[in-house]
């Protein structure tokens, strides 16, 4: 296994605790945390990761910390990063990523994000002009939506004159653009320019509440898109230039430009068609939510393999519409952090298992 500090894909798992009726119907746990390491064991089998979070009620914030601050960090620097959770419908992914419409999720990754973001540039704001901008967008069924410009153009209305929630998307899908220097832009996507934190949550918000959230056997909720809130940062710095000849300060200034995007997404569900009882419709969906999913293991296991990578290992970006938009932000020098959102009930120790293969193969 790769020493995990110098690996650009850092991938950490996340155990969700019993929620809602599962303590009281009994469920019992399937993973154990090693004492002191970050693995889990499942049966005879043990999972070594990055990092392991749950079980042990440590907060959101030590994850947000040790995961996800370090690429903030990076973003002031101007490297692009990539923070995405994986995992089963159900397993909180949405949750843990802070892109709830309820209020449970105020500890989320994105709000903790947010407010890093605004902290950090209230101690550096002297010197360096900030520029914000965000941008929600979902892909469903390989095209690609805005989240933040997602108003029906002609909305149905009932004899009543009562508006009628519609599955007919209003806009046309989203085009992905890749620039001769290999910078990956939306085509016509809202980029919304906010100052302040409360200008951003909004963004969050409104985003969340038009993500589109169709029903599957498994959860009425069931989220079948992949959802990506996009954080671009573009700084000006003024420093003092420095005299060539004798190393100390001249008159002039000089400006240095940096932009860096984060992206933070919350994957579809992991789960496989047939659970979901896809037919038609879901069932295209499945595949295509499926084919995102197995790109994206595909890009960031060729990513990882260091090895492969000086070979000029070929990496599988044009497999999926995921990939391609994430194309300049996973591998090159950017970060990537891998959440694994696992479901610790005995009746799925299977698939459990099999998820910590998955995402082991991505190390
Ligand atoms: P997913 O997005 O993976 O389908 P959700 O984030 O919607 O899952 O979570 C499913 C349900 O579990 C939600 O009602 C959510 O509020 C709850 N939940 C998820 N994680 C936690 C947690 N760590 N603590 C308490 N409730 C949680
Ligand atoms: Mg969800």
């Amino acid at each position: 296994m790769e020493a995990a500090e110098n690996c650009s894909v850092k991938v950490a798992v996340h155990i969700r605790p019993f929620i809602g009726d599962e303590r009281t119907q009994g469920c019992k746990e399937c993973v154990t945390v090693t004492t002191g390491k970050p693995q889990v064991q499942i049966g005879t089998h043990s999972f070594t990761f990055d990092q392991v979070y749950g079980n042990d009620g440590s907060p959101s914030s030590s994850m947000f910390k040790e995961c996800v601050a370090p690429l903030v960090d990076g973003l002031f620097q101007g490297y692009n990063a990539t923070v995405l959770a994986y995992g089963q419908t159900g397993s909180g992914k949405t949750y843990t990523m802070g892109t709830s419409t309820k209020d449970d999720c105020q500890t989320g990754l994105i709000p903790q994000v947010m407010n890093e973001l605004f902290k950090k540039i209230e101690t550096l704001k002297r010197q360096t002009e900030f520029q914000l901008h965000v941008s929600f967008i979902e892909i469903l069924r390989e095209e690609v939506r805005d989240l933040l410009n997602s108003e029906p153009v002609g909305k149905l209305v009932t004899p009543k004159g009562n508006a009628v929630k519609t599955a007919v998307p209003g806009r046309p899908p989203l085009q992905i653009r890749e620039s001769s220097n290999g910078i990956i832009t939306l085509a016509g996507s809202t980029e919304v320019a906010v100052s302040t934190l409360q200008e951003m949550a909004t963004c969050l918000e409104h985003g969340s509440i038009s993500r589109s959230t169709g029903s599957t056997n498994m959860n009425n909720q069931s989220s079948r898109s992949h959802a990506i809130f996009t954080i671009t940062l573009e700084q000006m710095h003024k420093t003092q230039s420095i005299s060539a000849v004798n190393n100390t300060p001249d008159e002039g200034m000089s400006e240095e430009y940096l932009c860096a995007k984060l992206h933070l997404v919350d994957l579809a569900g992991s789960e496989r068609a047939k659970r979901t009882g896809s037919d038609g419709l879901r069932l295209k969906e499945a595949i295509h939510i499926n084919r995102g999913l197995l790109a994206l293991g595909n890009v960031i296991s060729a990513l990882g393999n260091e090895k492969k990578r000086k070979e000029g290992m070929h990496v599988p970006y044009r497999d999926s519409k995921l990939t391609r938009l994430l194309q300049d932000s996973l591998g090159g020098n950017s970060k990537t952090v891998m959440i694994g959102k696992m479901v610790n009930r005995d009746l799925i120790s299977t698939e459990m298992q099999k998820m910590c293969q998955q995402l082991q193969y991505l190390r």
